[in-house]
């Protein structure tokens, strides 16, 4: 396995157990009792004997075994040979990575989520993952909340862009909060939207909308304002590109009717939302922009 952040290559093994040099040695061999352990009882092991005990400069080290037992070596070998023993680390510096064998099944997700780097969760991590989530808008909305996006003022940061006016507007520099929450062209659009859940449009930052929009107290209308949410932000961003290249300007009412459509296609294939508004008709009215 090679190390994320400094690039080094590591011996990853998955031990059948939680082991450190304190553990007992007996469970880690996979018996309970010291008379089925020939590398407990022949080798002069103590029942409480560690891993340390047979660990010397990173290798397996056995004790000589008890001379005085018959056939001991025998016994000894092939018990060996019917065990495997966990493998170390050429380094001496193994640390558990995993440690969720508790657990009756095991998943390829947990051992996944537990080997992998993860940051502080973010505020409005759920505008992003929710049940009506499409990876490819999910993946552009948390962009925008990381302030990821390539906007001018990005670029322009970076010594890549000689502008930063707006392609909406002209006269607003591109931010991230200007082309989703403060450019003119993009509040109209955002306005028809938000009204419909009564939220505000008055936020300093993009990501105090974003927050904004976790904090909804009918939760299964504030899924839909999510979905709504994350489709806007790709629409806004896909026209702004559009400009970028030339192609194809939309207003901002036409562009709203193609987010008013792209809403209403995943919430007719979604079950969940089929399955609510039996109860819930009023969240029809939702798709009726
Ligand atoms: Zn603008």
């Amino acid at each position: 396995m090679r190390h994320p952040q400094t690039g080094k290559a590591s011996l990853t093994s998955f031990v059948p157990q939680k082991v450190t040099f304190s553990t007992i040695l007996a469970p880690v061999l996979g018996v309970q009792r010291r008379v089925t352990a020939p590398i407990i009882s022949q080798c002069f092991l103590s029942a409480n004997a560690t891993v340390a005990c047979v660990i010397n400069s990173g290798i397996w080290s056995l004790p000589r075994p008890n001379s005085r037992i018959h056939h001991t070596d025998f016994l000894l070998t092939s018990w060996l040979e019917d065990h495997n023993l966990p493998p170390i680390h050429s380094s001496g510096r193994d640390h558990i990575l995993w440690d969720g064998l508790d657990a009756s099944k095991i998943k390829t997700w947990h051992i996944w989520s537990s080997i992998r780097n993860t940051g502080h969760l973010v505020p409005w991590h759920k505008v992003v993952w929710h049940r009506l989530q499409v990876n490819k808008y999910a993946h552009h909305q948390w962009l925008t909340g990381l302030n990821r996006i390539s906007t001018l003022a990005r670029l322009h940061r970076f010594g890549l862009s000689s502008t930063q006016q707006c392609f909406f507007c002209i006269l607003g520099r591109e931010t991230t909060s200007h082309l989703f929450l403060h450019c003119t062209y993009s509040k109209w659009i955002l306005i028809q939207i938000v009204r419909l859940f009564d939220i505000p449009v008055s936020y300093h930052s993009w990501v105090e909308f974003l927050v904004s929009l976790t904090e909804l107290k009918d939760k299964k209308k504030g899924t839909i304002a999510l979905w709504y949410a994350q489709v806007y932000c790709y629409h806004i961003w896909r026209e702004r590109n559009a400009r970028v290249h030339d192609k194809g300007i939309f207003g901002p009412s036409k562009l709203l009717q193609g987010i008013v459509l792209d809403v209403k296609t995943r919430l007719s294939a979604s079950g969940w939302y089929s399955f609510v508004t039996r109860n819930r008709p009023d969240l029809d009215n939702f798709v009726r922009l």
